[in-house]
């Protein structure tokens, strides 16, 4: 028998949670984003159930032909756009949408001699300073492209840095003064944009962390949003320990008892993907109920609080993030965001669908 531990995927939630962005963003249409292997939840798996959006949002070209070869006829966005001209002639062939970000990307659609006219969004840099052209270099790459015989339609887009903290003020006064005039979609929002700042869904929104049941906003929770969880990591307690006041668990001892206290050992480290930086105190369910992470979490298991939870024993369920306990409240906790610890799912963990 494989050990307790398992991710379950409720696709359901996933079609309600972009059904919930759809009506947040009203004539928007939706680049459903999908790296990072669907932050973790399984590319494939991620896009049939979100099949109703207008398109995928991903990085790498082997996984826009892996959507094309599973037979989805979506526009495609590769965020990053391509980095070599070879990978043009894969864009032209999958009919995918690379962005544009930088000269030497012009100057490959302008050398690259494709038969096809390629979409392109064209990435202004709004104070990210990670991709995208400056204002004062927008307008020059604009005209490039719009005189290039390999480029089609082309979107302006940006990325906000700071959308779920300090605003979109002075990044959207950037991006009007850019696209002021040009006739062409827009495409602005990320998951935080899009809950916070309607005035920037403009023709696409491009929502990521929010269709996997997470909250980007520091200050609102996901139930609070009406977001559902999709990925579920549960696992069981395998092991019970009885301490006494100063004896510790784990390596470092690092939790010591002041009172008696019963440890439940999970079948859950952090080479499936916990954190190990979590600390004492981090929330866990047993048997549906709250309680907390104790001392240092090992390679493949970790220990928790059972003394307020007598019932539980060897063969109790363990909810480490999803259903029940939001993967944002174990995030915060660990000093790091729900899109960290989605990513790090580890291959080992059997997945499971439900609905
Ligand atoms: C990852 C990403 C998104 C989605 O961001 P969320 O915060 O997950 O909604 C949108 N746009 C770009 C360019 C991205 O890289």
């Amino acid at each position: 028998m494989p050990r307790p531990i398992r991710a379950t995927f409720d696709l359901d939630a996933l079609r309600a949670n972009l059904a919930l962005t759809r009506a947040k963003v009203g004539r928007a249409r939706i680049w459903a984003v999908v790296k990072a292997n669907a932050y973790g939840h399984g590319l494939l798996r991620a896009a049939r159930a979100l099949e109703q959006a207008d398109g995928f949002a991903l990085l790498d070209l082997d996984d826009a032909v892996r959507l094309r070869e599973a037979g989805f006829r979506h526009p495609i966005l590769l965020l990053e756009g391509c980095f070599e001209p070879g990978d043009l002639a894969v864009a032209a062939e999958y009919g995918l949408t690379p962005v544009v970000h930088c000269l030497p990307q012009i100057e490959m659609l302008e050398l690259s001699g494709l038969p096809v006219r390629l979409p392109v969004h064209l990435k202004l840099n709004t104070g990210m300073n990670r991709l995208g052209f400056a204002l004062n270099e927008f307008a020059p790459a604009l005209e490039r492209l719009q005189r290039c015989t390999a480029v089609g339609t082309i979107t302006l887009m940006t990325h906000f840095a700071e959308a779920e903290t300090a605003g979109v003020k002075e990044p959207l006064q950037v991006f009007e003064a850019a696209a002021s005039g040009i006739d062409a979609p827009r495409t602005l929002a990320n998951s935080a944009a899009i809950l916070r700042y309607p005035q920037t869904h403009a023709d696409w929104v491009r929502p990521g962390i929010m269709l996997y049941g997470c909250s980007p906003l520091p200050d609102q929770s996901a139930e609070a949003i009406g977001l559902r969880p999709v990925m579920t990591l549960s696992s069981e307690i395998i092991a019970v320990q009885t301490l006494q006041p100063g004896e510790g668990t784990g390596y470092g001892r690092l939790f010591k008892a002041e009172s008696p206290t019963r440890v439940g050992v999970v079948a859950c480290g952090y080479a499936d993907g916990y954190p190990r930086h979590a600390p004492t105190g981090t929330p866990v369910l047993v048997a549906g109920r709250r309680t907390r992470l104790l001392g240092r979490v090992s390679m493949d298991m970790l220990a928790v609080d059972l003394t307020d939870i007598p019932e539980a024993g060897i063969g109790t369920p363990v909810t480490l993030w999803g259903e029940g306990l939001s993967a944002d409240e174990v995030a915060a906790a660990a000093g790091t965001v729900s899109y960290e610890l989605l990513c790090a799912l580890a291959p080992r963990v059997p997945q499971v669908e439900k609905n």
